[in-house]
């Protein structure tokens, strides 16, 4: 498995801007490849990881140990019947919306202004405080550790608030949405009134928000009420605007600074509220 993708930068990967080198780094373009890479990987006994556009994850300082898998432009593809979408694990949110505007197709505009791909987005149930994901998802087809395709019904999956049952080492490789027809007027008014919402959430490089919401609260008031606002470590920032995005300000905060915003958050608001919030980004190697 050596070759030259070997040790690449999963800082420049990620949206945070964090997180040191991959000792294995593969780009993969048909079911084929995956195929064969994965042969090589159970081989050689190592984990690997799939990164989406990197928008949801915090990675280690360290290098990574095991392989890195991304979907490549052979799964960036996306088509329509009616209102039945089918597109590549590899699309990303954005690219999804312009494709529906063009063609009329209503019912993932509460997706915009999320950075991620579509198996990134089905992985972690993404959406918004009402909606997500999983109501427009009809099915996905995808590659197993093992090497076997299966395509999962949306009703054999179990999502979850910002989640799924769905196994991690599960490569989501094409989605099946249910959209429906509709006018462009319609569709982009309701885009716009996801954009402006958007205009209130912090800029900079981020991995979105850090905590899920306990039940019936908001984990940024949470993070305010204990006074943890504006607080910092090294190049590692809580947001002023919204206190559940951790921001790399100057883009030289490492992992181990903004794991160490995560802990102090976590031991306040526990104080503070009583409450243990949850990660919502995931973590990519050795966090303690
Ligand atoms: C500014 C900003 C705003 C955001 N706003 C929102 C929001 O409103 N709502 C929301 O839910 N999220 C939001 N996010 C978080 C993030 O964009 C979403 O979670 C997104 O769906 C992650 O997709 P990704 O492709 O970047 O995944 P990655 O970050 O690359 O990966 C996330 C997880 O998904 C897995 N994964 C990725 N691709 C695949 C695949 N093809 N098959 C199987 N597993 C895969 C990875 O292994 C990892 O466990 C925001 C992030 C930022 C930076």
């Amino acid at each position: 498995m050596r070759d030259k993708k070997q040790f690449m930068e999963l800082k420049k990967l990620t949206t945070f801007h964090i997180g040191g080198r991959a000792k294995y780094y593969y780009v993969v373009n048909s079911i084929a490849e995956l195929k064969k890479r994965l042969a090589a990987i159970r081989r050689r006994k190592i984990k690997y990881y799939i990164l989406g556009s990197g928008s949801n994850i915090l990675v280690q300082d360290r290098i990574l140990l095991g392989a890195v898998i991304k979907l490549g432009p052979g799964f960036g593809k996306i088509a329509h019947q009616g209102g039945k979408i089918i597109a590549g694990g590899a699309v990303t949110i954005p690219k999804l919306l312009s494709y529906c505007v063009k063609h009329n197709l209503s019912g993932a505009e509460f997706l915009w202004g999320i950075p991620g791909t579509l198996g990134g987005a089905v992985m972690g149930n993404a959406g918004t405080r009402d909606k997500s994901i999983s109501i427009i998802i009809k099915s996905i087809a995808g590659i197993t550790g093992l090497g076997n395709v299966e395509k999962i019904p949306a009703e054999k999956i179990s999502f979850t608030y910002r989640g799924s049952n769905i196994s991690d080492i599960f490569i989501i490789t094409e989605v099946e949405l249910a959209l429906h027809k509709s006018s462009i007027h319609v569709i982009k008014k309701k885009i716009d009134t996801y954009r402006q919402l958007r205009s209130q959430q912090p800029r900079g490089y981020s991995a979105g928000c850090v905590f899920k919401n306990p039940s019936g609260q908001s984990a940024g008031a949470l993070i305010e009420f204990a006074g943890l606002k504006g607080q910092t470590n090294g190049g590692a920032v809580i947001s002023q605007k919204h206190a559940n995005f951790i921001i790399n300000k100057n883009g030289q905060a490492k992992a181990k600074n903004v794991w160490e915003l995560i802990t102090r958050i976590r031991k306040t608001v526990r104080q503070t509220s009583g409450i243990t919030l949850a990660l919502e980004i995931k973590t990519w190697g050795e966090f303690k």
